[in-house]
């Protein structure tokens, strides 16, 4: 039954390519790196995951932007810069010391196993200070293309309402679509695409837009208000 849900619902996102694109998500095949708001790389992916902790999405874009202008997105230039230099450029996302020291620890692991690849383990990045299960699933799934779906508030409040369940916690989503989806890292890609996308742009905590929503029709959350409101 659930199963059956995540089949339905990746063909609406599939369908709704555009609302997705709209919101900054682009899920073209499985080994991409554009997917998140025109970042283009495995670095900036990972940068990212970091920064945009308790942060703006919109800051942290241009912020990454400017790294990578300034080569900074080369985790051995990274690993070279001074903390004062990041400083001055990160200056304006929320706790951006710590960030700070948090990627160059990051360069510096990176560098030392001699590979990117051997970055996109799990055990290992949930060991490495400030990355926690939503940044490290995010990381392995959209940097690495392994089939790990990450937790995240927005999977919670949407699949909750859609599914008409409780879930109380957001690491209760990740193991719902793994144990009920296919690993598959298209889609896995492509459903968490669709319900960040949901989350950010109608299923608000308050007044949802369920009118205008593109999961309405499947949504049981709103199927059950439309009954109740008919009665
Ligand atoms: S139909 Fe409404 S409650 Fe359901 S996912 Fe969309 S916005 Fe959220």
């Amino acid at each position: 039954m659930v199963s059956k849900i995540f089949e339905v619902l990746l063909e609406i996102f599939e369908h709704n390519r555009n609302v997705l694109k709209e919101k900054g998500w682009i899920v073209s095949s499985e080994n991409s790196y554009e997917w998140w708001d025109g970042l283009k790389s495995a670095e900036e992916i990972i940068i990212s995951a970091i920064l945009v902790q308790m942060s703006r999405w919109e800051i942290v874009k241009s912020k990454v932007e400017e790294m990578r202008n300034k080569g900074l997105t080369d985790f051995y230039r990274l690993y070279n810069a001074t903390e004062q230099e990041l400083y001055d450029i990160l200056k304006g996302i929320n706790f951006y010391k710590t960030k700070v020291k948090r990627l160059i620890n990051i360069s510096k692991i990176i560098i030392n196993l001699g590979s990117i690849d051997k970055f996109y383990d799990r055990k290992l990045l949930l060991s490495i200070d400030g990355i926690g299960e939503e940044t490290a699933d995010s990381i392995l799934l959209f940097a690495g293309h392994k089939p790990n779906f990450p937790p995240s508030e927005y999977g919670r409040r949407v699949l909750s309402r859609v599914l008409g369940i409780n879930i109380m916690k957001k690491n209760e989503v990740k193991t719902l679509v793994e144990e009920n989806l296919e690993r598959n890292v298209y889609e896995y890609k492509l459903l968490h695409a669709g319900i960040v996308t949901v989350g950010r742009a109608f299923c608000f905590i308050k007044n949802p837009k369920c009118e205008d929503c593109i999961l309405k029709n499947v949504c049981k959350y709103h199927l059950e208000k439309i009954h109740r409101d008919t009665k």
